[in-house]
């Protein structure tokens, strides 16, 4: 499913949407809250710009608000719904949710972000 060339290995792995050899991240693990916004500039490989604008990466902030949308929604119908929890409880259970998520959808919104704008081209990296 995620086999090389395909783009959701690259949105899901975090890797260079052109030739998906190396991550677009310094730091790889999103956990690591003080670099979960660190990128490398180049793709070492293909060198691919990132930035490929000045502020490019301003416009994963509506993929973001999309994609937060969505968890919240997912975390509402599990809490008020399959966990018959309150209105208050479930609102604390989205709140919570977005918290713990909030490395993983920020990053998930950069790397959907870049793949709208650069497809994979099998002949990138090759030297
Ligand atoms: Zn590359």
């Amino acid at each position: 499913m995620l086999k090389k060339g395909s783009k959701l290995n690259s949105i899901l792995t975090g890797s260079c949407p052109k030739c998906q050899n190396e991550s677009m991240y310094s730091d790889k693990n999103p956990l690591h809250l003080t670099k979960v916004l660190k990128m490398n500039e180049n793709c070492s490989h293909c060198g691919l710009k990132y930035q490929i604008e000045p502020s490019f990466f301003y416009g994963a902030m509506y993929v973001s608000y999309g994609l937060n949308v969505a968890v919240g929604i997912a975390a509402f119908i599990v809490s008020f719904v399959f966990l018959k929890a309150t209105i208050g409880e479930s609102f604390i259970a989205i709140v919570i949710t977005l918290i713990l998520l909030f490395p993983f959808v920020l990053r998930l919104s950069r790397n959907l972000y870049i793949n709208m704008f650069v497809s994979y081209d099998p002949k990138a990296g090759l030297k």
